[in-house]
């Protein structure tokens, strides 16, 4: 960059170009019809909170009175986000405690129920912080629902790539929807798959109908920024739009995404295997590996949560949640007999 003589001018209020383009290409695919016919707004955000927030402020004043639905659970600044930015939320069933799997039911019953035209936002991959994402064939139903019901989809996009270790299948769910034409909110980040965690870069994206309207919508997202901050910060997008941009970078980013993601998976694994050889109890802890991402959720109460801190000083968020990127291989067996104990 310094070679380059790159400066630290003020950005347009969109963001740097090569930044959005690259942006949008990494999640629709660049050959993506979307992108062909110019049918989405980006604007380049603050990283992924950021990012929702932009679009927050959006649905705040162009669907004022709709209502976000959220996943119960989600990451907790979902909450907040929607708060400030005066946006009403509800909640739909996601997790099912007996199954520590999805309440797939429970969650289509909740998107049915909701008035026609809602937003429902969806964790593109990673569902953080269960870990558990749907199924291609729950998406394809998800979406079935979503276009009857004429809702909105809004994704939450912060670990593409990350997940599977692939940039393509992570963003299998939203290239599904976009694909039957639908509108939708899109919120990426680059905290996670490119450790640009101090960075704040990311984008919002507007998928839409036409490229009348994608202009339109990228104006409104530009006047929204203009007095919440201006223009976004350059360092991160160009970090973004250089690895993209150049092949031998860009191999190198994927290869040391799959690493990583590969750990996880090796992490996941070796902790099943360890509560299965010790848990004589004949759990099914399957659950375990059907889930996907950094995080876990164990199925732990708050109670037995505490158990693990207090007993066993390993240190989760009470909900039952950990990281498996937090965790070596050495101390899986470890895990495992806190995890037994404090279940029983
Ligand atoms: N969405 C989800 C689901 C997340 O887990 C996170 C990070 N924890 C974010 C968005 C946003 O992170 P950031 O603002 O650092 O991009």
């Amino acid at each position: 960059m310094l070679e380059k003589g790159e400066n630290k001018e003020y950005l347009p209020i969109e963001g740097l170009a090569a930044f959005n383009k690259a942006t949008a290409e990494l999640l629709l695919g660049a050959d993506n019809p979307v992108i062909k016919e110019g049918r989405i707004a980006t604007v380049q955000g603050l990283s992924g909170t950021g990012s929702l927030r932009l679009a927050a402020a959006f649905i705040q004043r162009y669907l004022p009175g709709v209502k976000v639905l959220i996943s119960s659970p989600t990451w907790g600044n979902h909450k907040n986000i929607l708060n400030d930015a005066g946006v009403p939320w509800s909640e739909y069933r996601y997790f099912d405690p007996k199954t520590v799997g999805l309440d797939f039911d429970g969650m289509l019953a909740d998107m049915k129920d909701a008035p026609n035209g809602s937003i429902i936002l969806l964790h593109g991959c990673a569902h953080n912080p269960t870990g558990i994402d749907p199924t291609t064939e729950q998406w394809d139903i998800i979406a079935d629902v979503i276009q009857e019901k004429e809702h909105i989809a809004f994704f939450d996009v912060a670990y593409q790539g990350f997940a599977s270790g692939s940039l393509d299948e992570d963003a299998n769910s939203v290239r599904r929807f976009a694909a039957r034409g639908m509108e939708l909110f899109v919120a990426q980040s680059y905290s996670k798959n490119l450790g640009l965690y101090a960075e704040r870069i990311g984008a919002t994206n507007v998928i839409t109908t036409s490229p009348e309207l994608a202009l339109r919508i990228k104006s409104q997202l530009k006047r929204l920024a203009r007095p919440m901050y201006s223009n976004p910060p350059v360092h991160g997008a160009r970090i973004v739009a250089n690895v993209v941009g150049d092949p031998a970078l860009f191999d190198e980013w994927r290869a040391e995404m799959q690493l990583m993601a590969g750990r996880i998976k090796q992490v996941r694994q070796k902790l099943y295997d360890e509560l299965v050889a010790k848990d004589k109890s004949g759990k099914d802890w399957s659950f375990i590996l059907k889930q996907i991402g950094m995080f876990s959720f164990t199925g732990l109460s708050q109670s037995q949560s505490e158990n693990m801190t207090n007993k066993w000083h390993v240190y989760m968020t009470k909900d039952g949640r950990i990281s498996l990127a937090g965790l070596s291989s050495a101390k899986c067996g470890y895990l495992a007999d806190a995890i037994i104990d404090s279940y029983y």
